[in-house]
């Protein structure tokens, strides 16, 4: 199956948290987007493994993703080495996205400035055709993504760009509280950590209309690049 947008996050609930009103837009928009988690979150503070497993499948139900997998890293361990990176190669391969979205360059979690190297350097070894790899038997064919974005998460890091999400996001909260195990909840009585306190769940809101506000839109979610931006017209941006 091959795949417009390919998302992939260090943990369930980075995607969600990150760009989940640029998904949905863009699937609102006819593309086919896929997510990717790297662990299963097993070290997160509240919740386990198998919660999170399934607030994941609810996220990516609401979300409208063509598919979700989980590469079953070590949370908090895994490292960008061949083995890792070669995992991430096959899924790229697999699903030949146009666009790759991965976590922040520099963020509060380790995994994420992990992760987002990971892919990144992946992205751009899966193009090389002497990396071979096999998937069930069959030769995977070399394939790069034209372009890898960076999405926003816990730290104010200064966007390159931002997608107008303007009316997506309600949906996108939704999606974020369906890992009712992780966020903001008066009646828990697990341990708290930053993730879970009420200002965290509200800045989801006031960064997006921060955001929104210096773009001249409503909502907006911000994004890296790697290399500089091209478009074929000043008419081009809104
Ligand atoms: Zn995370």
């Amino acid at each position: 199956m091959k795949l417009d947008i390919l998302a992939f996050g260090a943990h369930p609930d980075d995607v969600e948290l990150g760009c989940a009103g640029t998904l949905l837009k863009e699937i609102s928009l006819g593309k086919s987007v896929g997510i990717i988690d790297l662990t299963r979150g097993e070290l997160g503070t509240r919740g386990s493994a198998v919660i999170r497993d399934q607030e994941a499948s609810t996220a990516a139900a609401i979300l409208g993703v063509s598919i979700r997998e989980n590469l079953e890293m070590r949370d908090g361990f895994f490292v960008n080495d061949e083995k890792h990176q070669m995992e991430i190669i096959k899924m790229i391969r697999k699903y030949q996205p146009e666009i790759v979205l991965c976590n922040a360059i520099d963020d509060r979690h380790i995994d994420h400035a992990k992760g987002s190297k990971l892919v990144s350097d992946a992205c751009f070894l899966a193009g090389l055709m002497k990396i071979e790899t096999t998937v069930e038997g069959e030769k995977q064919t070399a394939w790069r993504p034209k372009m890898v974005y960076h999405y926003i998460q816990w730290k104010n890091i200064a966007p390159d760009f931002v997608v107008d999400i303007t009316g997506f996001t309600d949906k996108k909260i939704e999606a974020i509280l369906a890992y009712g195990s992780q966020f903001y909840d008066a009646n828990s009585n697990e341990p708290e950590s930053p993730i879970t306190s009420k200002n965290f769940l509200e800045s989801l809101n006031y960064r997006s209309r921060d955001l929104g506000r210096l773009s001249g839109v409503e909502h907006a979610e911000g994004f890296t690049v790697e290399r500089y931006l091209a478009v074929n017209s000043l008419g081009d941006l809104i």
